[in-house]
């Protein structure tokens, strides 16, 4: 018999990607929409405290277990920024390429384009599980002013993985899932939880 798990968002891609994963391991996910939960806030400064709010939340709410995430681009040159703020670095309307556009802008003059993407995965079994299980994930790329390709979503077009000289968003899908922060976070936390 699986176990219902809820995900603590209702982005399609990444009920579909996890839901492949977690499946074998006897997971049953369920996004937290369906169940008519609403979306947590995410008031913190850390991405951990953010994942661990939402995880507690959607728990909470179904008396479920419950996964979360939370992700987004850390620039070192720019003190870790957009970080937490990456959906919204641009302001409102949330708007990928007013966000791309405003990055580029302020690393105009900084010879370092590093970046990487980071994304932190929280298992609670339950609300107030004093345990919770977390992992991680770090993918490293360097920062172009020009968008390259059409895959992906955020900031791919601007994400150069340099070993592989294209960017996230020229990569086939499995190939950037393979690779990326949270393919690596959903890796580590199936290693933890089996
Ligand atoms: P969330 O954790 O899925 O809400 O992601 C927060 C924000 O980080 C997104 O809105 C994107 O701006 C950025 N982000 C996170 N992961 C990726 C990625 O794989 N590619 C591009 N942008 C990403």
């Amino acid at each position: 018999m699986s176990q219902p798990l809820v995900l603590a968002s209702n982005n399609r891609g990444k009920l579909a990607e996890f839901a492949q994963l977690l499946a074998p391991l006897g997971f049953a996910l369920r996004p937290q929409g369906g169940l008519g939960i609403p979306e947590a806030e995410e008031p913190h400064p850390t991405f951990v405290e953010n994942a661990l709010a939402k995880a507690r939340h959607a728990s909470r709410l179904s008396g479920l277990p419950a996964l979360a995430d939370d992700s987004g681009i850390c620039v070192p040159a720019l003190g870790g920024a957009p970080g937490v703020h990456s959906a919204r670095y641009a302001g409102e309307p949330k708007s990928d390429a007013a966000n791309s556009a405003k990055l580029v802008r302020d690393l105009a003059a900084h010879a370092d384009k590093s970046a990487y993407y980071y994304c932190v995965l929280v298992f609670v079994r339950h609300a107030d599980d004093p345990q919770p299980v977390i992992a991680d994930g770090r993918w490293t790329g360097e920062l172009i002013d020009a968008p390259r390709g059409e895959g992906g979503f955020g900031y791919d077009p601007h994400f150069l993985v340099p070993a592989l000289g294209c960017t996230a968003a020229e990569l086939p899908a499995d190939q950037k899932n393979r690779l990326s922060h949270r393919g690596q976070a959903l890796r580590a936390l199936i290693e933890k939880l089996t």
